[in-house]
């Protein structure tokens, strides 16, 4: 599934030949992508207007349209946004949404599996409530500090990857950056967020922004089905210094990886870096 790195990769390469450009139509051929509303509901608000701005929340897009009209879109677990210049008439398979520009050019919604979604909705304040129901501190911004970390973390019982996965805690931390943080920590996933040190939040909050960065210098990770608006791969899958590497050296102390289970996820830690707590 697509990080926030991911995320704002696609946001990053799609921004400069979006912004300032006008939708001159807007089709959805699968109407379980906006569910409950229907295609013609979004093709209705969106039609004509300019874009202003491509944003990102966590892991969704937001492009922000003239008078406060805003397109919130999750890409989930396929899904990709794919960037068609002008003139290109090639086909592409599992198109969910067409957007068309005012100079020729396509945008589209692709996803083999469909979960993919997306809404409109009218006004700043209606944006940002959306967004502060299901997500809490943005990690590369300014408000993700360590004594944020510290308050966010205290007193909970949940194992620390969980706590990384929850959305509403820290929005864009997926399954790979989880565990990339949580290696650079020193970290045990299972260990119990409340318990950590001073020392160990202030740890994890350096090393969440560093893998996040991580992977937003190698352009995201291509271990599925993630491509660039182009079509490129991004190369972070590469550089992973735990995730998915399970019986390879540990790159800091040569101990092998391991694989286990955390928050219902597969998880990669080394057993001597990062210490198991006790009765986990
Ligand atoms: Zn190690």
């Amino acid at each position: 599934m697509p990080e926030l790195p991911e995320v704002e990769t696609i946001r990053g390469k799609l921004a400069p030949h979006l912004q300032g450009r006008r939708i001159a139509a807007f089709e959805v051929p699968d109407a379980r992508w906006c569910e409950p509303a229907a295609p013609g509901e979004l093709a209705d608000a969106l039609a004509g207007r300019r874009i202003e701005r491509v944003g990102r929340r966590g892991k969704y897009f937001d492009f922000e349209l003239a008078g406060e009209v805003h397109l919130v879109m999750h890409l989930r677990m396929t899904g990709n946004l794919l960037y068609v210049p002008p003139g290109d008439d090639a086909e592409r398979p599992y198109v969910r949404v067409r957007i068309a520009l005012d100079d020729g050019a396509t945008v589209l919604f692709t996803d083999p599996r469909r979960f993919g979604t997306g809404l409109v909705l009218l006004g700043d304040a209606a944006r940002d409530a959306y967004f502060d129901a299901r997500l809490g501190v943005e990690p590369l911004g300014p408000d993700f500090t360590p004594a944020a970390l510290r308050e966010l973390a205290r007193g909970r019982r949940a194992p620390v990857k969980a706590f990384l996965l929850s959305q509403e805690r820290i929005a864009g931390v997926g399954n790979i950056y989880a565990d990339e943080a949580l290696f650079r920590a020193r970290i045990h996933p299972l260990r119990p967020v409340g318990t950590l040190r001073a020392a160990q939040i202030e740890a994890l909050h350096g090393a969440v922004v560093e893998s996040l960065q991580a992977g937003i210098d190698a352009r995201g990770a291509s271990i599925d089905d993630f491509r660039h608006p182009d079509g490129a791969r991004g190369s972070f899958q590469d550089r992973f210094l735990v995730h998915r590497r399970e019986g390879e050296p540990c790159p800091r102390c040569g101990a092998t990886v391991v694989k286990l289970r955390a928050a219902g996820r597969g998880t990669y830690v080394c057993p001597r870096c990062q210490r198991r707590p006790r009765g986990a």
